[in-house]
């Protein structure tokens, strides 16, 4: 598994989802697990403004601020086709700054182990925080909630600001990549590109990621569609797209 030792670190962080492999070792080991992708620290994002163009997907800018600011003895970054060209850069750049470890991993792993959460009924954010939690955990854990029927879709990555979740009501069912995160198979791109036209679905993306063509791709064919992208927060504006469209297609009601 690459020229590391994986018994010699205590923390490390993770960017998008790596191979299920590198999952596990980490847990035999009893690793601490932090997923750089999500929102760890409260210091200013400017800080990466040096280092990082504005105009970049949040996600990564996030990843970098995270990884400046934690104390971690190594980076597992997945450039493979489950993240992303913009990771892969990222991962340069955090080779050159850092003087932990950067070890980037191409996660083409095809064994599904469930989507039981996307389609669970239960608050929007909860069921995100739910898988993008299990990203750290190479077993799943049984899922506590119910299944449904979806009355509304949400479609993309796990957005950098959550509050864009919570228009969302509890019979929400989680499409794109997002689903593919919590089968553990992040580069299955038929599973990424599934939706169900019977379902108003709001597909997002960050803005200036690759997703925004197929989500708005999808969007463009699906009959009650919203397409949306969002920077680095949600504004007003964009969750009152969203209350519109979930009110105006019923799935509210
Ligand atoms: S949102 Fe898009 S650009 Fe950003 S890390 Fe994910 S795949 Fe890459």
């Amino acid at each position: 598994m690459g020229d590391y030792d994986i018994s010699r670190f205590t923390t490390v962080g993770i960017v998008g989802v790596p191979p299920l492999a590198v999952i596990r070792a980490l847990n035999e080991a009893k690793v601490i697990i932090h997923d750089l992708d999500a929102r760890l620290v409260t210091a200013s994002i400017d800080g990466v403004s040096p280092l990082l163009p504005k105009v970049y997907c949040a996600i990564l800018r996030t990843v970098v601020l995270n990884a400046l600011h934690l104390k971690l003895d190594a980076i597992f970054i997945d450039v493979g086709p489950g993240k992303c060209d913009c990771a892969l850069h990222v991962s340069t750049i955090l080779k050159e700054i850092l003087s932990i470890p950067v070890i980037r991993t191409r996660n083409v792993d095809v064994a599904g182990c469930g989507t039981p959460i996307s389609k669970a009924r239960q608050d929007l954010t909860e069921k995100l925080l739910a898988i993008t939690e299990g990203v750290k955990y190479a077993t799943v854990t049984p899922c506590q909630f119910k299944s449904c029927k979806p009355k509304a879709g949400f479609w993309g990555v796990p957005p950098r600001d959550f509050s864009l979740l919570e228009p969302f009501p509890v019979t929400t069912h989680i499409y794109g990549w997002t689903r593919c995160m919590e089968n553990k198979t992040p580069a299955d791109e038929v599973l990424e590109a599934y939706c169900n036209p019977k379902v108003p679905t709001v597909f997002f993306a960050q803005s200036f990621c690759a997703k925004t063509a197929l989500a708005k791709f999808l969007a463009d064919r699906h009959p009650q569609a919203l397409y949306l992208d969002v920077d680095f927060t949600t504004s007003s504006s964009a969750k009152a797209k969203v209350q519109a469209f979930l009110e105006l297609s019923g799935a509210l009601s």
